[in-house]
């Protein structure tokens, strides 16, 4: 009726009409957007839902002019990593990169964490692991992306640390970098929802600078694939299987030495040996089954019932799905083996157990949390 609508992301006239010019949204977009009073252009709602702007690989030449263009200015940045999967956040050679720029570590899914764990506890593990990274971050923030939880809190801190500078934000696929940046993007009042994009320099990657209240930007890089995630071998349904979706419900096992626990087919544990009976303490995706089987039959079960009994992966994908390598451990106090994407189970002291999950996705044994 004569009223103008204007683009939420860049300003633009919407318009129906002429594809290859600004503002333009299809009629059924606009239809939708008007009726939830948020419309985009087509080219500002892609770029909300980031996922279609191409992904680099870490060994990619544009990756490290993009992390190159980030040394030479001062600013802060903002790794967000995955509390589920550190190894899998990892980007190598960041600490090179960064130069004197300071660091915020974000962790995020901290919706999903069982409501018994200490926050404590899990941000001094993040700080141990991004030391051990050659990453020495100003500070360390648990969030949740996805549930908005303490996301205000991180830009608070993010005010704090970044001292009138612009802000990069960065991290590798699947982490929840996207989902954040929306979330930054709806709750900063300043901000005014206003996206803009251009490239970084020398390369074909695009940044997105969002404008902070004194000027300064907000920078969305593009995720970077770190291929040895979990994610990376499942699709779909198969991958919310796995990826904790709610508060992680824990469960108990007591097992006899000689016993298997699969996962799903995505990994494995075993309890080796050790005095007896002893209680296991399972943290996973409440939905992912979990088979129990002798030990001795482990081996030969696996092969017959991945794909059906044992999914994911799936039937279709188990051709494509790693074979499960085994990483053994003896604890010397209660120990949480960590399998990276997927959870941990805490084992007492004192015993040999092993942890498989498909090739190159990391095995470890962390002090017990809880
Ligand atoms: P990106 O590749 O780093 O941009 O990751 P996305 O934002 O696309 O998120 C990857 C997956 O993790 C999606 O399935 C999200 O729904 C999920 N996710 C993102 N943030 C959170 C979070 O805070 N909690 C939980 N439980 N899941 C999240």
């Amino acid at each position: 009726d004569g009223e103008v609508v204007r683009c939420i992301g860049c300003g633009a006239k919407v318009q129906t009409t002429d594809k290859t010019a600004l503002g333009y949204t299809p009629e059924s977009a606009l239809k939708k957007g008007l009726e939830n009073g948020e419309v985009y252009c087509q080219r500002c709602f892609r770029l909300r839902h980031y996922n279609e702007i191409a992904p680099v690989s870490l060994s990619d030449d544009d990756f490290l002019k993009l992390l190159t263009s980030i040394s030479d200015t001062d600013s802060l940045i903002v790794y967000v990593v995955d509390i589920f999967d550190v190894n899998g956040s990892m980007i190598p050679g960041l600490h090179r990169f960064v130069g004197n720029n300071p660091i915020l570590l974000a962790g995020n899914k901290l919706d999903v964490l069982p409501a018994r764990l200490k926050k404590t506890k899990v941000k001094d593990w993040l700080r141990q692991q991004a030391n051990a990274a050659g990453i020495r971050p100003v500070d360390v923030e648990l969030i949740s992306a996805k549930t908005n939880l303490d996301v205000d809190r991180l830009l608070d801190q993010i005010e704090k640390y970044r001292n009138g500078k612009d802000v990069y934000v960065v991290g590798v696929t699947n982490v929840g970098k996207s989902t954040l940046i929306n979330s930054i993007v709806r709750q900063s009042t300043g901000i005014k929802e206003l996206i803009t994009t251009s490239r970084f320099p020398g390369t074909t990657l695009d940044r997105i600078d969002i404008p902070l209240k004194d000027g300064k930007l907000l920078v969305d890089t593009p995720g970077i694939i770190q291929p040895e995630q979990m994610a990376h071998h499942l699709v779909g349904k198969e991958l919310n299987l796995v990826t904790p979706q709610k508060r992680i419900k824990p469960k108990e096992y007591q097992l006899n030495p000689a016993q298997t626990l699969f996962f799903g087919g995505v990994a494995r544990f075993d309890y080796n040996s050790g005095e007896g009976k002893a209680g296991f303490t399972v943290y996973v995706e409440n939905n992912l089954y979990i088979h129990r089987t002798k030990l001795e039959n482990a081996d030969e079960f696996y092969p017959k019932h991945v794909g059906n009994l044992l999914t994911p992966p799936s039937e279709e994908n188990k051709a494509d799905f790693p074979p499960l390598e085994a990483h053994e451990f003896k604890t010397t106090q209660k120990s949480d083996l960590v399998i990276e994407g997927l959870g941990w189970v805490t084992v007492p002291e004192g015993v040999s157990v092993s942890g498989w999950a498909p090739k190159g996705v990391s095995v470890l044994l962390r002090p017990a949390m809880i």
